[in-house]
């Protein structure tokens, strides 16, 4: 089997994600761009080799369960197997005035929401663990949010948003409880507040500092923390 490592990373097109998949490239890994545009892949592809990376571009949609298998099979053919899995593509969904109010949300927002940023990770998962499963220190990174965490409740009243990554943590302790007798270690991260698409550009981070974390837990070692939820300062409360 290859000894390259690869690393498949979700919404790797743009801010955050493209990011990571540069960091994951620095460090040695093949990394598959998973992106839904064939332009906006080909282009990430592109600028990741021109930064050094060995890349390819994986067609992915997280909502749809044919795009994912077809991206787990190209996975597949092109590496035999998966090291790293990150799964950063995420929205924040419709807003008014910048939050989503409880009293009157929109249930199409939430649904919108929620089956990207909760149902497309348990969907690219599960397509992708067995190819996880081959590899020798297998990792999972969910991008989440402190917008999540029940105790910080921090950021605008965001109530599709925060509630998917209240989900996603939720999930990633059930995924990380449901594999805790293997060598996959599933955690969630927080990139802190970055300029991106998604804010506007109108944030302190860039997208390399919000990658950081994302890069850290894909390469854990081997005694690493499994199931938690953790920024740039170490554990973030749930
Ligand atoms: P961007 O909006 O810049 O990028 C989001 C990425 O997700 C894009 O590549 C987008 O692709 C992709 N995406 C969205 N929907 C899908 C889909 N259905 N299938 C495949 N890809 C999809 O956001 P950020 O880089 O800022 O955010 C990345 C992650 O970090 C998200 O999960 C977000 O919730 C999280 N996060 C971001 C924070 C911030 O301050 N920026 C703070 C906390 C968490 P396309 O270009 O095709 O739309």
């Amino acid at each position: 089997m290859n000894d390259t490592k690869t690393a498949l990373v979700t919404g790797a097109n743009k801010g955050i994600g493209f990011a990571i998949a540069q960091g994951l490239g620095a460090a040695g890994f093949t990394v598959a761009a998973g992106a839904r545009d064939d332009a906006r892949r080909e282009q990430a592809v592109d600028r990741l080799r021109a930064a050094g990376a060995d890349a390819f571009g994986v067609a992915l949609d997280v909502t749809s369960d044919d795009s994912v298998a077809a991206a787990a099979a190209a996975v597949e053919k092109a590496a035999g197997r998966l090291d790293v899995l990150v799964n950063n593509a995420g929205i924040s969904g419709r807003t008014g005035d910048g939050i989503q109010d409880p009293t009157t949300l929109d249930l199409d927002v939430v649904r919108t929401v929620i089956e990207t940023n909760v149902l497309g990770v348990v969907r690219v998962t599960n397509a992708l663990l067995p190819l996880l499963r081959r590899a020798d220190s297998p990792r999972i990174v969910n991008m989440s949010s402190n917008m999540g965490s029940l105790t910080l409740q921090t950021g605008p009243i965001l109530a599709a948003y925060a509630p998917s990554k209240s989900m996603l943590n939720s999930l990633t302790a059930q995924y990380a409880r449901r594999l805790a007798d293997t060598n996959v270690i599933v955690n969630a991260a927080c990139p802190g507040y970055v300029a991106t698409d998604f804010t506007g550009f109108n944030a302190p981070r860039t997208p390399e500092q919000g990658a950081a974390i994302a890069i850290r837990l894909a390469t854990l070692p081997d005694d690493g923390p499994r199931g938690g939820f953790f920024d740039d300062e170490g554990a973030v409360p749930w």
